[in-house]
């Protein structure tokens, strides 16, 4: 072999041995957010590919693939109207009871990549409707999609909540009757559709519990939200759901599955969950 041949090789050899894989470009923090991902909705994501300073794409199991961090600067008043996935999982959910007023905007859960649920729970209303089964609330029998571990994950929680009632009936008020299991609708003042229509949450009493549109002005709203019985809200977190009761603009009645953000906010208290690894997943962008 020539001699400059061997030294081309040689050097070629350098340059890939010397390029960051896929593994080391990626920040900390996707590495993070796309674990858990992978670890709650096993098998939605099929590949990551990372480009040039680790912007990662995200491929899902249905095709679609969406930046995981798109570079568009956002406020927080705006990161809700077409969140990339970084911005989805960027505001920490808090774990346990309310202790404080939010602040403004302060909403985690609200900013939902549609696309990504699409993947997650159907397309189009025909899709979701396929995959509903009921789940049996107290007395009453609520649709709910089966897909992610949704339908489950709810069942449990209504377990949880009938052993809660049968010490301290008062709850029930708080809880019954519970609506809005699948429906198909876009959020008032916006085309975004609502978590409802993925038949993946829920509204207990919704005439009982109030919307914070309909309170009065200078209502001590901390006093509102510390109302409502903060055993139904740990027993739905226990179950990776949320609560729209942590909402800057909060509404009570709404608990919704986000086993992301429960994971996200086990981790940040330092907790040590086992996490699906994305190793398996890099591909260095086309
Ligand atoms: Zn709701």
């Amino acid at each position: 072999m020539p001699r400059s041949v061997r030294l081309s090789l040689f050097l070629f050899f350098c340059l890939l041995w010397a390029a960051p894989s896929p593994a080391q470009s990626l920040s900390p923090e996707a590495r993070r957010d796309l674990s858990v991902l992978a670890t709650v909705y096993p098998g939605v994501l099929r590949a990551i590919e990372v480009g040039p300073g680790g912007r990662a794409t995200v491929v899902l199991a249905d095709g679609a693939r969406l930046p995981y961090d798109d570079g568009r600067a956002r406020t927080p008043e705006t990161s809700e109207d077409d969140p990339d996935l970084k911005t989805m999982l960027a505001q920490p959910y808090p774990l346990g009871p309310v202790t404080a007023e939010p602040p403004l905007w302060f909403s985690p859960g609200r900013q939902r990549v549609q696309a990504f649920f699409f993947a997650l729970y159907g397309h189009d209303q025909a899709a979701v409707r396929s995959s509903l089964k009921p789940v049996r609330f107290f007395n009453q029998s609520i649709p709910f999609n089966t897909r992610q571990g949704a339908a489950d994950a709810f069942s449990r929680v209504a377990a949880r909540l009938e052993t809660l009632a049968a010490a301290d009936p008062g709850i029930r008020k708080f809880l019954l009757p519970a609506s809005g299991g699948m429906v198909w609708r876009v959020i008032a003042g916006t085309d975004r559709l609502s978590a409802h229509s993925f038949a993946a949450a829920v509204d207990v009493s919704p005439r009982g519990n109030p919307y914070w549109r309909n309170l009065p002005r200078g209502k001590n709203m901390l006093a509102v939200r510390r109302a409502f019985p903060q055993t139904v809200v740990a027993a739905f977190e226990a179950e990776g759901f949320i609560w729209g009761g942590k909402w800057a603009e909060f509404d009570l009645m709404h608990f919704e599955y986000r086993p992301e953000l429960i994971l996200l906010a086990r981790l940040a208290r330092g907790e040590t969950p086992p996490l699906a690894s994305v190793d398996g997943l890099l591909r260095p962008a086309r």
